[in-house]
């Protein structure tokens, strides 16, 4: 471990390794419904930006569960730049997530950005997702300490590491250790792309924090022809998943349609993943079989 890490994040006790004694510590193993994340498996969540109709989600979700993602993703309230943009179908929404739900098996992941909403979205929702302008919403946080629903919480775009760890150690002391990390691309100088994927943030939280972390490989490229190479550096890099924009016609969307992908694409991305995930199963593998015998991590 580096100790300037060590330093760095060890006061947020609840979700940081605090100490090279600790290394050893369990991970945090996130059960949703039948699924673990941050366990062996590699665990995708996809679905559209935002639940724009009936037809539009179910046909997503069996298309994503088809392709192999086993959480379905989808905004019923939206955090959007322009006040003048698809806000949501709200209360509406949430009904619909149900019924893919339903239809599908799938678990749903779905934002909430007001603490007043909280116990609504917890009634539909086995993941609350805390969006990137949420991160300090300090309010929201400690509302989702009660919900009894396990937590995804996006990095802010403009938040360090130490700032994501002190939101995520927020909800722990509110009760709730039930915590994912989202690495979605942060605020650079670069143009390029919509925000710059922090591929490094991957092995450091995973270094000093004992949280699944996932990666949002969509929202960091801002451009669906990126989102496979993002994806396959998330595999690489030793991500507990993804969480990736998929729609039937992304350019009809009502939002992020140009980095959401089709049920094609999100289908030869999940192909073409697998020799990767392979490789990092083997890795995990070896890992566990070391941690048993007494080796490090
Ligand atoms: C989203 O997941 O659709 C979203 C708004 O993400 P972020 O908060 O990372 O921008
Ligand atoms: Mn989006």
């Amino acid at each position: 471990m580096n100790p300037k890490w060590n330093g760095q994040f060890s006061c947020f006790d609840l979700v940081a390794i605090s100490s090279e004694k600790n290394t050893c510590r369990t991970r945090t193993v996130v059960k949703v419904r039948d699924l673990e994340v941050g366990g062996n498996d590699f665990v995708v969540m996809a679905g559209p930006c935002a639940v724009e109709s009936e037809s539009q989600l179910l046909r997503t979700a069996e298309a994503v569960a088809q392709a192999g993602a086993s959480i379905l993703r989808g905004g019923a309230y939206k955090p959007r730049s322009s006040p003048y943009a698809f806000q949501g179908l709200g209360v509406e929404g949430l009904k619909i997530l149900r019924k893919a739900r339903e239809a599908t098996g799938l678990a749903i992941v779905t934002e909430v950005m007001s603490e007043e909403d909280v116990a609504l979205i917890a009634e539909y929702a086995d993941i609350m997702q805390v969006g990137t302008r949420s991160m300090e919403n300090f309010a929201l946080l400690e509302a989702l300490g009660g919900c009894g629903r396990p937590v995804l919480l996006k990095r802010g775009m403009t938040a360090t590491l130490e700032e994501l760890l002190r939101s995520a150690q927020i909800i722990a002391v509110a009760g709730n250790p039930e915590i994912i990390l989202c690495e979605r691309g942060i605020r650079t100088f670069e143009t390029a792309t919509r925000n710059t994927l922090d591929i490094a943030a991957v092995p450091v939280l995973k270094a000093v924090s004992h949280l699944p972390v996932i990666v949002d490989p969509s929202h960091a490229a801002g451009v669906r022809s990126l989102v496979p190479a993002l994806s396959r550096a998330a595999v690489v890099v030793g991500a507990d998943g993804l969480i990736v924009e998929v729609h039937p016609t992304p350019e009809q969307a009502l939002s992020d349609g140009n980095q959401s992908l089709d049920f094609a694409e999100f289908r030869d991305m999940m192909d073409d993943l697998q020799p990767y995930l392979n490789l990092q199963q083997g890795r995990r593998q070896l890992r566990s079989q070391l941690l048993m015998s007494g080796g490090g991590d």
